[in-house]
């Protein structure tokens, strides 16, 4: 079967290579890809926010399954658009997607479901979310309702950073994003994602992750799309996983199900270990970048027979297997990022890490210019994702190859993993 797969970052590198080594994969082609992903499949450049010209490519190329990347294209409605044309689409249609397109939406469904997760309000005025801000009090946090790209967040540590927030919002910052907001009760805990297959109505646990957000050493600095990540997350035990589950996840599939609604997809739980047990942070639609990179390095099983069991609805007959091994991976980021950076710069030394089974490296935002050498041609660049016994020696793994990559314009944080690392150390 031909596969169209959509997107250019990390993540897709990592599906484009886990999808290539399915045995139901007859050609793959990505839009619009990058260089890494290049030398795996057939890279086009499509405009994917252009659903006719998405389907017209795949009856031309007879595609028989397109598999959604980004959350924009989910939200936006194409799993729809290709459903409605016969040509099989793994990933929510554009009801369901709302889970990540509206985080008042899935507040809302919680509050139906009683799924634990942070008391909150919804607001479409500035007075009266200051008013709950007045009446709640510091810690507190300040979200745009929309798509935001990671940015419209505010973890606000006094009432007078909450109240600039909720400004920010309504004057535009995050545009038709910011006309909602949803301020809500501050969590403690440790973070830690959980990855799931759905089919509609059926739930597969996949397994769990854990990122590093903020640029720098220590997770301070910045927030960017994702420094580093690993899997599983030692903080997850079985018995949180099992209370996640039956607390969090089958209860949001229900209740989508039971409102004529089904998610068909990876739905991404983003989750906090407060004292009371795991509650809700947010929802994804999608695999994590770079979450999806170490989860794609553990997988033992078919990722192509685990979406098909997820569209047709046996997702009962199926299961996932996971390596025993942790995988790490290490985003290399051009200087600057995410602030400011610059494209074009070359990149040696991948060809010498190329051919040892228990290290990827993963391409983001890469390309190759005429001559053939690579050029760093976004923020995040190459994701070195590595397996070991424990997060120390994948860990220490990936530090070594990248020690060997030759990138003066690119940095990368040197703690990925500390956390767990520090657990393992006891
Ligand atoms: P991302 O793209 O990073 O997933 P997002 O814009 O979808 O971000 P959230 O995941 O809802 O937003 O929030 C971003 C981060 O803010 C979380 O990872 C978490 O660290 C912090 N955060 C969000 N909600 C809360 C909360 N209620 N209590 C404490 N921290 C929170």
């Amino acid at each position: 079967m031909n596969i169209l797969l959509i997107g250019s970052g990390g993540r897709e590198h990592a599906l484009a290579w886990a999808i290539v080594n399915s045995p139901l994969t007859g050609r793959l082609h990505v839009a619009p890809g990058n260089a890494g992903i290049a030398d795996e499949a057939i890279c086009v450049a499509l405009d994917t926010s252009d659903p006719s010209a998405v389907i017209a490519y795949c009856r031309d190329h007879e595609i028989g399954l397109v598999v959604v990347g980004p959350e924009g294209p989910l939200v936006a409605g194409l799993v729809d658009e290709l459903t409605d044309a016969g040509i099989k689409a793994f990933g929510p249609r554009k009801a369901p997607a709302s889970l990540e397109g509206s985080k008042g939406f899935t507040k809302d469904l919680c509050a139906r479901a009683a799924i634990p997760t942070a008391a909150y309000g919804r607001f479409t005025d500035a007075a009266a979310a200051k008013a709950y801000i007045a009446k709640v009090g510091a810690p507190i946090v300040v979200k745009a309702d929309g798509l935001a790209a990671g940015k419209g967040v505010v973890v606000a540590m006094t009432e007078a950073e909450a109240l600039a927030a909720v400004d920010a919002c309504f004057d535009g910052e995050f545009g038709a994003a910011g006309a909602e907001v949803v301020v809500e009760e501050f969590l403690e805990g440790e973070e830690a994602s959980l990855f799931v297959l759905s089919d509609g109505r059926n739930v597969l646990p996949l397994a769990s992750a854990q990122d590093h957000k903020r640029v720098g050493e220590g997770d301070t600095g910045p927030n960017t799309g994702g420094m580093g990540a690993y899997s599983p997350a030692p903080v997850m035990t079985p018995e949180l996983t099992e209370r996640a589950m039956r607390e969090i996840v089958e209860p949001t599939v229900a209740t989508l199900a039971s409102e004529g609604t089904p998610f068909v997809g990876v739905l991404y739980a983003g989750l906090m270990m407060t004292k009371d047990g795991p509650k809700l942070i947010e929802y994804n639609v999608r695999f994590g970048d770079p979450e999806c990179q170490v989860l794609m390095m553990r997988l033992k099983d078919d990722i192509v027979t685990l979406m098909l069991a997820c569209i047709d609805g046996t997702l009962d007959k199926v299961g996932a297997r996971w390596r025993d091994e942790v995988a790490l991976t290490v985003v290399l980021a051009a200087n600057g990022y995410p602030g400011v950076y610059d494209k074009g710069t070359v990149i040696h030394g991948l060809e010498a890490l190329e051919g040892d089974p228990a290290l990827k490296v993963f391409h983001a935002g890469t390309r190759r210019d005429e001559d053939g050498r690579l050029l760093a041609n976004g923020g995040r660049v190459l994701n070195v994702t590595a397996l070991g016994r424990t997060v120390a020696e994948a860990r220490e793994r990936a530090y070594a190859a990248i020690e060997r990559i030759d990138w003066p314009e690119g940095f990368c944080r040197r703690d990925i993993g500390w956390r767990a690392v520090a657990r393992e150390d006891g």
